[in-house]
């Protein structure tokens, strides 16, 4: 069948500020991170939408507390439910490692596994490359979880500095035009401390403006680009001049690699 419907992906808002994505046709859905299953449920219910499957990027609870309420729901015990290998996962049924992939039917959809520890250990991310496998998207798509935000990174619960820098240097490495689904609402108070460590950044500077202006009329500043990223989240740039200059004021001493970079700014940032 050929079908000209391009793939929608909206947030569904959670808690207090998390958001799960749902990744749709227009008649089937996925969801990612669902940590709370009334509102993914008023919300596919409202778009008359079926629910085809659920991704799963970490164990935390406001990423899996709605999965197994979603199974329930939909009266469909197999429904798959897509997650970490090496975390427990409530439901999972499809365990997932580096350099695996999944072709989804419905909606129609691929995507490349990719392991990023740091915020914990198993934490994996979802990539959907540009492919002829995925016409139905125009940019290529990437559900990070807690790894990445806007202008952030995730706190280290589990992983050290070096596993969350080699998994930011991961994503560096995607095409610039991806779109980074995150799935919080971070950006301002993220904004204030990436300005703590590059006052003078001048992207830095328009982008609290815009980022400002979208909270004040309620809209998120989400999703963001890999390119975006790389010109504004110090996590990112922890091999330019001006982040590694102000890690070594921090800390006091001279830092030799990009991941003691990290270290520095996200011990900072604990403390902001
Ligand atoms: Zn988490």
């Amino acid at each position: 069948m050929v079908t000209n419907t391009t793939l929608e992906v909206w947030p569904i808002p959670a808690f207090d500020d998390n958001y799960i994505w749902c990744i749709h046709d227009g008649l089937s859905a996925l969801v990612v991170d669902p940590g709370d299953a009334l509102q993914v449920l008023s919300y596919l219910r409202e778009k008359s939408l079926l629910l085809t499957g659920i991704l799963i990027t970490h164990h935390h609870a406001d990423h899996t507390g709605g999965i197994l309420q979603l199974l329930v729901a939909f009266g469909d015990l197999n429904i798959p439910v897509y997650g970490p290998a090496s975390e427990n996962i409530p439901g999972r049924t499809i365990p997932l490692l580096e350099g695996g992939s999944i072709d989804i039917a419905a909606p129609k959809i691929s995507f490349e596994v990719l392991e990023v520890p740091g915020h914990t250990l198993g934490h994996i991310a979802y990539f959907a490359p540009l492919t002829r496998l995925n016409a139905l998207i125009d940019r290529p798509m990437l559900f990070c979880g807690d790894t990445l935000f806007a202008s952030g990174c995730g706190r280290l619960f589990e992983g050290t500095p070096t596993q969350m820098h080699q998994s930011l240097q991961k994503f560096s490495k995607l095409p610039a035009e991806t779109l980074v689904y995150c799935t919080h609402e971070y950006t301002l108070s993220n904004l204030r401390f990436a300005l703590e460590v590059e006052p003078n950044n001048p992207d830095l500077l328009v982008w609290k403006k815009e980022a400002e202006a979208l909270r004040f009329i309620g809209k998120p500043t989400v999703p963001t680009s890999i390119a975006q990223e790389l010109r504004v989240n110090p996590f990112m740039r922890c091999d330019q001049d001006a982040v590694r200059q102000a890690a070594e004021k921090a800390s006091g001493q001279a830092l030799k690699s990009g991941a003691h970079v990290l270290a520095v700014i996200r011990a900072w940032k604990d403390r902001f």
